[in-house]
């Protein structure tokens, strides 16, 4: 380690794809690293909602930084939540009053849940984005179930078992699915006074269709199949309020206990520590090699970042293109460090879209083929256990996904808190 105290120091915030890619991609570097992230684990995000859903554990999906990068010695990892940026100063500031300086600073730090400006319906409609997220969502979905069972006034019990999920881009429609699968499939032979096949599963866009971002063909037949599964699809109304009773879909009231936020996202405070330029969603707008205007030692990357590098298009908000602007980031700091010249501008390749609909069906646009059915949902579920860490997680999951697919059932179905630690919440 000696022989590396003096050399180039790159911190990178947020080990998520993006970051992660940056350290990965150093690994042949002559720099030390510190990666900082408020979490002890790497996400797995795109199988979030299975984790949310009793289909997979949390274990399954996340890593611990710490041991993902153990055998890199020069690389420290800190366990912090990072509050601000002193630019002039080359230092990341910490909200325990502690601070990390230096030469280069690669900021990953995702995105949040938006909720348009009504910040006050998180309390009753959740996002999910993070592990807490998911196991939270589990336990509120499990609990309505339990309730229903107990609950002797039909329209208490009617609103219990009424699920809503707001959005439908691939998180909601994943989610739609799936919790139809559970209700109407899974738990059918397990309560004795309530019938979850009864239980009604609303996904509500405001837009003229679900799954804008793939074709329209794909989008219909992902409609089509997720009223096969018994979910209600509402099109073409916004969400106008969020409360304990239920949600406001227009000018009509519908009672639901579990509401699930999947309509829209903005990004860390990554720019507001910077004072950047940002668009809309709070996304840092960077220039061709990823850093920030005026201070070229600074890069932002994945869900914090915008850039039209996609045929003129901004790079989507997805896992891939925060990898790639890892990897070329990395690229473009062990060309500066050789003092040679950076690579050209960033530019994303789009390698396809992929979305399921229950465990039986995906679709997938790869562009120059679209694929949809059984087969996709075997590409996709073989294209998620290549991309997961490690051969142990790799094997859970698809044995879980395997006795799930044979058995229907979802072992993950647990609630995990008892009532008094409930009420502590
Ligand atoms: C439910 C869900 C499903 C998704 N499904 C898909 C999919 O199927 N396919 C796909 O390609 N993409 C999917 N995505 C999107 C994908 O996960 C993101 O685009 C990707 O994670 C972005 O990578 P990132 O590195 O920018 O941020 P992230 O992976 O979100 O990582 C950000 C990291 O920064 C850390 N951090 C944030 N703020 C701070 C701070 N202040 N201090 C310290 N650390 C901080 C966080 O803890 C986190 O570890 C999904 C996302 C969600 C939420």
């Amino acid at each position: 380690m000696d022989h590396l105290s003096h050399a180039h120091h790159v911190v990178i915030v947020g080990a998520g794809f993006g970051g992660l890619e940056v350290a990965h991609r150093l690994a042949d570097a002559p720099v030390r690293i510190t990666i900082i992230d408020q979490r002890n684990y790497h996400l797995f995000q795109p199988l979030l909602y299975q984790a949310a859903t009793a289909s997979l554990a949390p274990s399954e999906i996340a890593w611990p930084i710490r041991h993902l990068l153990r055998k890199r010695k020069e690389v420290t990892t800190l366990l912090a939540l990072v509050t601000g940026i002193d630019k002039a100063a080359h230092t990341v500031l910490l909200n325990d009053g502690g601070s990390v300086t230096y030469e280069t600073l690669v900021l990953a730090t995702g995105a949040l849940h938006a909720y348009f400006g009504h910040d006050e319906w998180e309390a009753y409609a959740p996002g999910l984005k993070t592990l807490v997220d998911a196991t939270t969502i589990r336990e509120r979905i499990l609990l309505s179930f339990e309730q229903a069972e107990r609950e002797s006034d039909p329209q208490r019990r009617d609103a219990l078992l009424t699920f809503v999920i707001v959005g439908g881009g691939p998180t909601g429609v994943e989610l739609a699915g799936t919790i139809a699968e559970l209700a109407h499939e899974n738990l059918r032979e397990d309560f004795r006074h309530i019938d979850p096949r009864k239980a009604r599963i609303v996904l509500i866009e405001a837009g003229p269709r679900i799954l804008p971002s793939f074709t329209e063909s794909l989008a219909a037949y992902a409609h089509a199949a997720l009223e096969r599964l018994g979910v209600e699809i509402e099109l073409g109304q916004p969400v106008r309020n969020c409360n304990a009773e239920g949600v406001l879909v227009g000018d009509r009231q519908l009672p639901a206990n579990i509401i699930l936020w999947a309509a829209g996202v903005r990004a860390s405070a990554a720019g507001e520590w910077l004072g950047a330029p940002a668009d809309r969603a709070n996304r840092v707008k960077v220039l061709p090699d990823l850093s920030t205007p005026g201070y070229p030692e600074i890069f932002v990357i994945g869900d914090t970042a915008t850039i039209d590098a996609w045929h003129g298009k901004p790079a989507p908000g997805i896992a891939p293109a925060a990898k790639q602007q890892g990897y070329y980031v990395a690229a473009t700091i062990k060309s500066r460090l050789r003092g040679v010249a950076s690579p050209q501008p960033f530019r994303y390749t789009h390698a396809g879209s992929l979305a399921t609909i229950g465990k039986r069906c995906a679709i997938i646009d790869f562009g120059w083929i679209r694929i949809r059915g059984w087969i996709a949902w075997w590409i996709w579920g073989f294209a998620h256990i290549y991309f997961l860490i490690g051969m142990r997680n790799r094997l859970a999951v698809a044995l879980s996904w395997l006795w799930i697919y044979a058995t229907d059932d979802r072992s993950a179905r647990l609630i995990t808190h008892d009532e008094q630690e409930r009420k502590r919440k």
